[in-house]
């Protein structure tokens, strides 16, 4: 017997899957188009007024011709990070042929929180070159994450749980007055993570850092000795590969020592700079990087994986697997079946249902290959040290940095000007340059003075488009200090 309650059931499935066909054909050719003129045009456009609008849901049903237009009408304004010109922050510039990976991804719809399935193996073998590339053990475990600041609260919720005997995932830190270490130049997410795990920003201690930007390890090693005295708990350090000011590596291979001896977790932020890793100029830099307990890092950053993607590797996978697993009755494991292949994604991270991020990072990675894509690193910090050359040969800028890596921070200058002065005026400089869609630097304060700051993380710039950014920057001063 067969029902006929609902001969012609509604889904959410297409009536007419040729015209389906072809109207996500007409998607993809505007998102190639997109991706095939990003080195065009304007790096940054304001979103205009109707974009609101345009999106705003009104709760009824249109039609996908109309859902379809407004989506490439989006297409436009996004940051401007697939330009050659976009130097802020630290963004990845994204590739045309991770599209293909992402529309396999989204056709399988795979859930990676756990069970049984492909989706979950390639996330392994990912796991595994990452793990094969900073030379971890086989004791090794990771996962893949949004980005760097979530990878820091699993890497460090595993350092603070080892800390407490795992205690803590009972009955919290209790008074315990744990405490940590970084630079007064790590990046912000590892204090966000002390928060999140119930430790106070301030537990928290921010080392100077040397004329070289990196972590001073006397200061430090006075630091954990006064913190000892005064009955604190000292329990990690978290070592920087790559800060966001200067590009500096902190001298890893110390810390790890000081690690060593003082029984500390060792973590490293390597959002950037730890893919460096695959670069034959900074290779040899990040000495004591395989010495880490646990490193986090992006793939959206510098191998430029389409948003977004990161990575926590944790060397002692028991301790990781012993933070976070926890299976209620209703998500235990079986020996055989799709309940089978423990452990599960979930017991490494606290997020269950997630999606596929692994599959674009392999497909960037199998399309690519190590040797390219630490070319375009290498490549990277040849501009950002073209540019600190052109800074130095002209008499109007003013290096306020040595290039470390792929990030260069340099200021406009003028005779008469007070420094005040002239942080308002570099600071117009930028927005104009942004405003103008010239280019988009963003800026930082070196010393107090604002900079300029460059950061080349961009598969697309050319040598050509910072001779270009040092013209544009001399038009717009003098634009702006005429009157
Ligand atoms: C970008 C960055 C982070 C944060 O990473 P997200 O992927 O944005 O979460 C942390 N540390 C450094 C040094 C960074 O550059």
């Amino acid at each position: 017997m067969t029902s006929d309650k609902e001969p012609h059931q509604e889904t959410l499935d297409p009536a007419d899957w040729e015209a389906f066909s072809t109207r996500l054909h007409s998607m993809l050719d505007a998102a190639i188009g997109k991706m095939r003129t990003a080195s065009e045009g304007r790096v940054w456009t304001e979103p205009p007024e109707d974009l609101r609008t345009k999106f705003s849901l009104d709760g009824a049903a249109h039609s996908p011709d109309e859902v379809d237009s407004t989506l490439r009408y989006l297409l436009p304004y996004g940051a401007g990070n697939t330009h050659p010109r976009f130097l802020g922050w630290v963004h990845g510039s994204g590739t045309p042929a991770n599209l293909a990976a992402d529309m396999a991804a989204a056709a399988m719809n795979a859930n990676t929180g756990g069970r049984n399935h492909g989706a979950i193996q390639v996330e392994r073998e990912v796991i595994d070159w990452c793990r094969r590339l900073y030379s971890f053990p086989e004791t090794t475990s990771g996962l893949i994450v949004s980005g760097t600041s979530m990878a820091t609260i699993i890497g460090l919720k595993v350092a603070r749980d080892s800390q407490l005997e795992f205690e803590s995932r009972k009955s919290g830190v209790c008074g315990q007055k744990l405490v940590g270490y970084t630079s007064s130049e790590a990046h912000a997410c590892i204090a966000r993570a002390f928060d999140m795990l119930g430790l106070g920003s301030d537990a928290l201690r921010r080392i100077p850092v040397t004329p070289d930007h990196i972590m001073d390890v006397s200061a430090l090693k006075e630091m954990i000795a006064k913190d000892r005295a005064d009955g604190c708990t000292p329990f990690m350090i978290a070592g920087t590969c790559g800060s966001v000011n200067a590009g500096t590596i902190d001298d890893l291979d110390t810390l790890a020592d000081i690690s060593d001896t003082e029984d500390l977790w060792f973590h490293v932020d390597g959002a950037f700079g730890a893919l460096g890793i695959l670069s034959d100029r900074l290779r040899p830099r990040l000495k004591g990087l395989e010495r880490a307990d646990s490193l986090a890092f992006d793939f959206h950053k510098w191998l430029h994986v389409n948003y977004d993607a990161g990575c926590i590797l944790v060397r002692d996978g028991e301790a990781h697997l012993r933070s976070f697993s926890d299976r209620p009755d209703y998500l235990k494991s079986s020996e055989r079946g799709l309940a089978a292949g423990s452990p599960w994604p979930v017991e490494f991270g606290p997020e269950l249902s997630r999606g596929f991020r692994a599959l674009k990072v392999w497909a960037h990675i199998a399309e690519h290959g190590e040797e390219k894509l630490g070319r375009l690193i290498t490549r990277n910090c040849e501009q950002a040290a073209y540019l600190g050359e052109l800074v130095q040969a002209a008499p109007d800028l003013e290096l306020l940095l040595p290039v470390s890596m792929q990030i260069c921070c340099f200021r406009y200058v003028r005779d008469g000007l007070s420094d005040e002065a002239l942080n308002k005026l570099n600071e117009d400089i930028v927005i104009q340059l942004q405003l103008q869609g010239v280019a988009a630097p963003s800026t930082t304060r070196i010393s107090g003075r604002l900079a300029i700051r460059v950061n080349i993380t961009n598969h697309r710039t050319r040598f050509s488009d910072l001779d270009l950014l040092v013209r544009e920057i001399e038009r717009i001063a003098a634009d702006l200090t005429s009157d």
